[in-house]
């Protein structure tokens, strides 16, 4: 009775459920993917009906593979992509336009007129974001604008917003039957809109942004009883105890609990989180100030972050868009066919640049090309962006903290890719260091979950499952790392003030 944890983990391509039992290992998976709908450049879009139909066909699959039943788990954690915005309606539980998803671009202008007031870093200090297309904030704003009818509902309390989070929950505790419309502090702290000492809204930013505060999710620890699975749904009455937006969520599945611990997370962009305690810092590097976790009443933990929007995604547009591989993996057979990337790079800025750079005028570019170069060299291009936007990212984490981090964690879908991590480590000239579970993400949630209804005790227990995997020692000669970086970052500049 009560052996396992699960963990629903939205993800940006997919979502999984996974069945962790008490050492923290994976006892089964669900996993479905979703459409990933672009209507114009710039756009992102998911369907939440399919998101949440997924979510409930991966927790009967996860189940059933393991031959569980509801009485078999203690409890239910919830990560997710954060950012990605659903407003929905409360009578009906339908959403009243497709989620807006983290990479969308299409809220610049509504970034460029809030900025005219006061800068892109006018909530900065308040809420640890620039403003940016990436964040919540201006998806809920954009919906309200320009869905027909949006802002009437809104305004007279019949709408609901909420990262995917809250959306799964919503719907998980009964949707339209008395579902609980709940946030954790990581996921609202990816909005613009959280005050990062109080916690709270802020009622003056939500004015700006016009933004009534009935649609937005009570904010709660990321570790705590919101409710229970409704009584239509398979795990009916299972609680549902931990919330941890996705990057968040990894840092705690590594066991990061500690200040001046970090992880990087290599998926479909890349995440480097650096835990500064019960220390609110702020960045003068281009790092974002977020929260790390909160555990029930117990104070929060702060954390650094460098987000990358485009890493993993680059290997999926070779494989979609140029049809130079038929899956991811075999990038690396490409790679492997040539030396070194024959003086190629390629700087991915889809959706602009993100940290360290933060420029929205910035567009994808490839250069150093010459009559010699072929598609090996493009993908092992496209593999070492990830490497040294990783770089750039750590240096700012190194500058901002002002104590080198002396290893790196790692892990996420990418992390398979042992060229690439033999190279990360040679680019950054620090160890890398894979651990066993690499699914540290839905890992993350399950603990969160797990620590709330006491399925494990405290964070010793859980620092005690994290294993090593894998290590990379970096090998490239200190003069070779000076000249490949001081070629990549001549390569960035290429890439910047490109949109007319
Ligand atoms: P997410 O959680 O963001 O959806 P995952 O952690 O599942 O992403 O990682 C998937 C990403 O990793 C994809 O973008 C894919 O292109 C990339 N990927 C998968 N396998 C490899 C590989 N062997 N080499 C390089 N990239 C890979």
């Amino acid at each position: 009775m009560n052996q396992y944890v699960i963990a629903i983990d939205q993800g940006t391509t997919s979502s999984r459920a996974i069945v962790f039992d008490h050492s923290g290992n994976i006892v089964s998976t669900g996993q479905m993917e979703h459409e990933q709908i672009f209507p114009q450049a710039g756009w992102v879009e998911h369907n939440p009906a399919e998101i949440w139909n997924n979510t409930r066909e991966v927790i009967a699959s996860a189940l059933s593979k393991a031959n569980l039943t509801r009485h078999d788990i203690a409890a239910v954690g919830i990560t997710n992509q954060r950012e990605t915005a659903v407003v929905w309606d409360k009578n009906t539980g339908e959403a009243v336009y497709n989620a807006i998803v983290w990479q969308d671009t299409r809220t610049q202008p509504i970034v460029d007129q809030l900025a005219q007031d006061g800068g892109l870093e006018r909530f900065k200090q308040k809420v640890g974001l620039p403003l940016a297309t990436y964040f919540s904030g201006t998806k809920i704003k954009w919906i309200l604008d320009n869905v027909d009818g949006a802002r009437e509902k809104a305004e007279a309390g019949d709408l609901l917003f909420g990262n995917t989070d809250a959306w799964v929950l919503w719907n998980l505790t009964g949707g339209v039957d008395g579902g609980v419309h709940v946030t954790d502090v990581t996921n609202a702290s990816r909005t613009l809109f959280m005050d990062l000492e109080t916690l709270q809204w802020d009622q003056e930013i939500l004015d700006v942004f016009g933004v009534p505060a009935s649609m937005m999710p009570a904010i709660k620890s990321s570790s705590e009883v919101y409710g229970q699975v409704h009584t239509s749904q398979l795990l009916r009455e299972t609680p549902v105890a931990g919330i941890l937006g996705d990057q968040q969520a990894a840092t705690f599945g590594q066991a990061a609990f500690q200040p001046g611990e970090a992880k990087n997370t290599y998926g479909t962009g890349c995440f480097l989180i650096f835990n500064t305690g019960e220390e609110i810092v702020h960045s003068k590097n281009g790092l974002l100030t977020t929260l790390g976790y909160k555990l029930g009443d117990a104070k929060p933990h702060y954390a650094l972050e460098g987000s990358i929007a485009v890493t993993g995604s680059l290997i999926q547009w070779l494989r979609d868009n140029l049809g130079m591989i038929s899956s991811a993996p075999e990038v690396e057979e490409l790679a492997a066919g040539v030396k070194d990337n024959g003086g190629v790079y390629i700087v991915p800025a889809f959706s602009g640049l993100f940290a360290p750079y933060w420029r929205a005028d910035a567009r994808g570019a490839i250069v150093g090309l010459t009559r010699f170069a072929n598609k090996g060299h493009i993908a092992r291009a496209a593999l070492e962006a990830t490497a040294f936007q990783t770089r750039e990212v750590l240096d700012a984490v190194n500058a901002d903290s002002g104590v080198p981090l002396t290893e790196l964690k790692v892990d996420g879908g990418m992390v398979a890719n042992e060229a690439l991590m033999q190279f990360q480590a040679d680019i950054l000239g620090v160890p890398v260091v894979r651990p066993k579970v690499v699914e540290t993400t839905a890992l993350g949630a399950a603990y969160a979950a797990g620590l709330a209804v006491g399925f494990w005790k405290d964070l010793g227990e859980l620092s005690a499952n994290w294993n090593e995997d894998k290590r990379w020692e970096p090998q490239l000669p200190a003069e070779e790392q000076e000249r490949q970086l001081r070629l990549w970052k001549k390569a960035v500049t290429k890439s910047m003030d490109w949109v007319d």
